[in-house]
């Protein structure tokens, strides 16, 4: 097996007769059949080919192919959104009476999948707090079906000890499904510790350039096979032009990580040391309560770092108004630094009590650093420390 970095640059499809370097954009609906025949054959699944993007595109293809080697994962399927990628994969696999053990961590949209949309299909679940693993086991039901996590979770950057979690699925047969939108495959392989599904929003670290929306499940083969069914009657498929983009994406995620790690990890040490915070997280800094896990699982600590400013959401406001060269956005994982308050935006949906259960705090700011000069981007955050006193 290749390397991740050459399989991440040299997995392409197949040359066309123009012998094109970069592949093109297969911007295409439908695919010819050669004969009646073979449109039955394609349709039978006796042959391989293309019928419709609906169910794939050789751009599609490229993409999912790619991942399923970094991820070291036997199949995916790409999706329109990560949104799409988190639903698709839990509700091709769940059934009414079903229960989900979830980390309680969660992206915003996905807490609201758990709570408002599958209790009306009677799909229920339990959450469980990352810092109390021996609670986990308890929890687990007759029903229970699959286990969702978030390592490290958004925003709280809560770290799930996935060596332990592998162990934990596979004596109750469970599946476990874990959203590694955080860290990408350059910085743990989920699936190395037995995690049957990854679940990614591409729009974040995996476009990196905050162009276009896009996700993918890759994982098991049997799971993926009912995944794809749900996907292809239900059409949340990601479109030629995107996965064009995440593809060509990839070929530089190594050396974007290793970047945004470094200027998170050298912006946390600097911010650590400022009397206006009353406390810096992130997975590579000795003060992260799990520092000594993210370190075994963990090639990169990542590039997001949170704070508390003190002074509450008043002043948390104000620090985000003084910003010059950081962009505000709710967008994570781009070149550019972008600097959120997600109790007001992306977590506002959960109440106060909600967020406060997983650490987000009305003066709690999220740092997505991006891979401008790292002194350039600690400047412009202390002087927005300075001018919200
Ligand atoms: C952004 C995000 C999602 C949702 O992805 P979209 O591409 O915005 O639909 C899911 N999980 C995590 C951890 C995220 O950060």
């Amino acid at each position: 097996m290749k390397s991740k970095e050459t399989n991440s640059i040299r997995t392409q499809s197949e040359r066309s007769q123009h012998r094109e370097h970069s592949v093109p954009i297969y911007m295409t609906s439908s695919f010819v059949f050669e004969s009646a025949e073979h449109g039955r054959e394609l349709f039978a699944e006796e042959v391989p080919g293309n019928i419709y993007t609906r169910f794939s595109n050789p751009n599609t293809t490229e993409f999912v192919e790619k991942m399923c080697k970094l991820e070291n994962a036997e199949e995916g399927f790409a999706f329109a959104s990560g949104m799409a990628a988190v639903f698709s994969g839990m509700a091709a696999l769940l059934k009414s009476g079903d229960h989900v053990l979830a980390s309680r961590s969660l992206f915003g949209s996905t807490h609201q999948i758990l709570t408002k949309i599958f209790p009306k299909w009677g799909i229920e679940h339990t959450y469980v707090d990352a810092d109390k693993p021996e609670t986990w086991e308890k929890e687990i039901k007759p029903n229970t079906k699959m286990i969702f996590v978030e390592t490290p979770s958004n925003p709280s950057l809560e770290i799930i000890d996935l060596e332990w979690l592998g162990k934990l699925k596979q004596k109750h047969n469970l599946i476990l499904n874990v959203d590694n939108c955080f860290s990408t495959p350059i910085i743990q392989r989920p699936a190395d510790y037995g995690a049957d599904l990854v679940t990614h929003s591409a729009t974040k670290f995996i476009d990196g350039q905050g162009r276009v929306i896009g996700g993918i499940v890759v994982g098991k083969k049997e799971l993926i096979a009912e995944i794809r069914f749900f996907a292809r009657q239900t059409g949340p498929a990601l479109s030629p032009f995107n996965a064009w983009i995440l593809s060509k994406s990839l070929e530089t995620l190594q050396l974007r990580i290793e970047k945004h790690s470094a200027n998170a990890l050298q912006l946390a040490e600097t911010l650590k040391e400022n009397s206006e915070i009353l406390f810096v997280k992130y997975p590579f800094l000795p003060t992260h309560p799990s520092y000594e896990l993210a370190k075994k699982q963990m090639k990169y600590g990542g590039g997001i770092v949170t704070i508390r400013v003190k002074g509450g959401y008043e002043r948390a406001k104000r620090f985000l108004d003084s910003l010059n060269i950081c962009s505000l956005s709710a967008n994570l994982g781009d070149t550019r630094t972008i600097v959120t308050h997600p109790a007001s935006t992306t977590h506002s949906k959960l109440t106060e009590e909600e967020r406060i259960a997983v650490g987000i705090f009305p003066d709690l700011v999220r740092i997505s650093v991006g891979l401008e000069s790292v002194e350039d981007i600690i400047n412009d955050i202390k002087q927005a420390i300075e001018k919200s006193k």
